[in-house]
């Protein structure tokens, strides 16, 4: 017997940090400690106890089986009960799976689910919202963007001093404009589609993407199952401003040396200085 190390992979991207283990039909948890939440839980790792929020894509049991466990864990641990922003559909069938787990432990832990559909936002902290948008997986599948919010001066009382500003505010004039920085982008499970269309992930500094298929015989499945294929990357990625681009969710068939010799033959250089793989620990350093 072999045993593997269970270690998260980690990706520092200036003021926030990305922590992960994502593998396809086997586990998908991507951590933002900074961000206070997760892309889904995964089997939920100890480092996922740690945030707040879950932001879940789907149901498939790779992304979403750690839920009772998160809740259960927070709660013995005496940490405050969490909460789970979820594909609203999904909402009934997970409280009921709550039910049945209290039923089998004893005892219900507090829990939080909160239903999201396409477009709207949950305020994870003040001035960081997470927005969802349609994914195309399963019916309701949902994608988030982490998007910081601020105030800023406008530019025409930019040179103004304090107190001109403040007799501004008090004659009830507008001084300041919305500005949004959307931070992570994190696309879920998906088919091919034009995410670059929505402005809050074409502008993203970091873009969670799929690829779970990149032999060339897997392209069939990648459609059957609603996934990308290396082949649907040049399409999907086309517009994309992120300076980051991170895939996750490969699947476990392709060695990673091919995968990353074929994304060399599907994509221009620019993008390609971009990209950044993020399953395991164990997985990069095996290649
Ligand atoms: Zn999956
Ligand atoms: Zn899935």
């Amino acid at each position: 017997m072999q045993i593997r190390p269970y270690r998260l992979s980690k990706l520092e991207l200036g003021d926030f940090t990305l922590a992960g283990y994502s593998v396809a039909g086997e586990e998908s948890v991507i951590l933002a400690p900074e961000l206070d939440c997760a892309f889904d839980i995964g089997k939920c790792p100890r480092e996922a106890l740690t945030v707040n929020h879950v932001l879940l894509s789907h149901g498939h049991m790779d992304h979403a089986a750690g839920l009772p466990y998160y809740f259960a864990q927070r709660d013995f641990q005496g940490v405050a009960c969490g909460t789970v922003l979820a594909p609203a559909a999904l909402v009934g069938p997970l409280e009921r799976l709550m039910v049945a787990w209290g039923a089998v432990e004893g005892h219900i832990p507090p829990h939080r689910f909160v239903g999201m559909r396409p477009g709207e936002e949950y305020e994870i902290r003040r001035n960081l919202l997470a927005r969802a948008f349609a994914t195309r997986h399963l019916p309701g599948s949902l994608g988030f963007a982490v998007v910081d919010v601020r105030q800023k001066l406008k530019e025409e009382f930019l040179g103004l001093s304090g107190p001109q500003i403040v007799e501004l505010k008090n004659k009830g004039v507008e001084i300041t404009h919305r500005l949004e920085v959307p931070l992570v982008a994190f696309l879920g499970d998906t088919g091919p589609a034009n995410y670059s269309d929505l402005p809050f992930v074409a502008n993203a500094r970091a873009l969670l993407i799929e690829c779970t298929f990149f032999d060339e015989e897997h392209y069939s499945r990648a459609r059957a199952g609603k996934h990308l294929h290396v082949r649907d990357l040049p399409g999907v990625l086309e517009g994309m401003d992120c300076e980051r681009i991170i895939i996750i969710h490969v699947t476990r068939r392709t060695n990673m040396g091919a995968a990353r010799k074929l994304l060399r033959k599907a994509l221009p250089k620019d993008i390609l200085d971009r990209i950044t793989f993020l399953m395991s620990r164990r997985h990069i350093e095996e290649e």
